[in-house]
């Protein structure tokens, strides 16, 4: 007997047992490449999208009949530049562990709730983390997470204060400085480092590849890592068939970045016309975020110098975008929110929405931030995900609106959201 979508929501919602196939009919699907709706239905069985068809599907008895409505069928949401550990609010007491954890799950609800079935971390996230939402005891997207940042010292993940002593490398833990990164000097210590991340099951590796904001003692306009010490960390992560994303905002840095070895660059800010050239030229990554660039040199807690450093390279924002379209470079969606700002998302898509159409943006958000992901190779144990495609995994939301249309839609994820479905699973719903 086919069951009724309602009966099954009161299983999943007490626990006690999830279906195992789903019908969505009557949608209409939103690949996440092509820029425009097909109408259809579509079978989930397993886990996996297993039949997507024009015509009514024929399916066995128990399956899950979920009336569409004539709704729009999304793949999942993906962000590019997530950092769990970093949401404790800038003006909260206290930085103990517990506090972290809190607010890392606190901010993996809001994520997923918000439609985003999959995040990367980058960086600070211990890949437990990961392991626990994978296992079902903790609620959240699916992570891939980068493990502790590695930067050299004095470098953008030192975020000790002056008077503090350096980290030993050997016999402390693999998170030593502010808890996001672990500090690594020469080609020997981030060998160490690498491997330590791809031990504890990061499936890429993130550096700090020039100076940053948020740090107090490295200008913008810093190297860092010596070439040799990227060629280090791009060796010890290609060995295990992965790759190495790099922070980094400046022409010089991108360059040194992209001639060793980099295949990601987050932020880039500050990238001239020759330097994007290149990047395109190599087929590396430029994963953009608008918002929180736009946020930040107004946003509380901020020194002098950070507020500096921030306006200096928001200004380089048109100009980035500009030469992403015009290089056709693989871009992605992505925040970086920080101190629990992450109730902004919602403007990620509009603000994107100033630069590129709709379905662009939602193509970013799913099949393009997807293709960026599994770069991570064979560590990557999740199979295809990020597109509407027979074969592939059932990260599926279904969408109240017109959302190829107007993306301020998502500015609430609850009444923009009638379903959200995670490798096969409704993990929320209001139908
Ligand atoms: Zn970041």
């Amino acid at each position: 007997m086919k069951r009724l979508l309602a009966a099954t929501i009161f299983a999943v919602v007490s626990g006690t047992a999830y279906a195992e196939s789903y019908l969505f009919e009557n949608v209409r699907i939103f690949n996440g490449v092509d820029d425009r709706l097909t109408a259809g239905h579509v079978l989930v069985d397993n886990g996996i999208i297993s039949k997507i068809s024009s015509e009514q599907i024929d399916t066995a008895d128990d399956v899950v009949v979920i009336d569409g409505g004539n709704r729009v069928l999304s793949p999942g949401f993906i962000d590019l530049h997530v950092h769990l550990t970093m949401h404790v609010p800038a003006d909260q007491p206290g930085d103990h562990g517990t506090l972290i954890g809190a607010y890392s799950v606190a901010a993996a609800k809001f994520f997923l709730d918000s439609g985003f079935t999959t995040i990367r971390d980058a960086g600070g996230t211990h890949p437990d983390l990961a392991r626990a939402i994978n296992s079902g005891s903790l609620y959240g997207p699916r992570v891939f997470p980068s493990g502790a940042i590695v930067s050299q010292t004095a470098g953008h993940g030192d975020w000790r204060n002056r008077s503090d002593p350096h980290p030993s490398h050997i016999g402390a833990g693999p998170y030593m400085a502010g808890d996001n990164s672990i500090l690594a000097d020469g080609v020997e210590k981030t060998l160490i480092a690498v491997r330590e991340n791809l031990k504890n099951g990061a499936t890429q590796i993130k550096i700090m590849g020039g100076g940053g904001v948020m740090s107090d003692f490295d200008p913008i306009h810093t190297l860092q890592p010596s070439p040799a010490e990227i060629q280090a960390a791009v060796q010890a992560a290609g060995d295990w068939g992965t790759y190495v994303l790099a922070h980094a905002y400046t022409s010089e840095a991108i360059q040194r970045l992209v001639e060793n070895g980099v295949k990601c660059i987050e932020h880039g800010l500050l990238i001239d016309d020759a330097t994007a050239r290149l990047v395109a030229k190599n087929n590396v990554v430029i994963s953009t975020q608008i918002t929180i660039f736009k946020a930040l040199g107004s946003m509380a807690g901020l020194s002098d110098n950070n507020r500096e450093k921030a306006e200096l390279v928001a200004a380089g924002q048109e100009n980035l975008i500009g030469l992403i379209n015009k290089y056709d470079i693989l871009t992605g969606f992505s925040t970086d929110f920080i101190y629990g700002q992450y109730h902004m998302l919602p403007q990620e898509f509009t603000n994107r929405a100033e630069y590129w159409s709709p379905a662009e943006v939602l193509n970013q958000a799913t099949a393009q931030s997807a293709k960026i992901i599994r770069m991570a190779g064979k560590l990557n144990r999740y199979g295809n995900f990020g597109e509407i495609r027979e074969g592939w995994v059932a990260d599926l939301l279904l969408i109240n609106g017109e959302p190829l249309q107007d993306l301020s839609i998502f500015a609430d994820p609850g009444s923009a959201l009638a379903l959200i479905m995670k490798d096969g699973e409704i993990v929320k719903t209001t139908l």
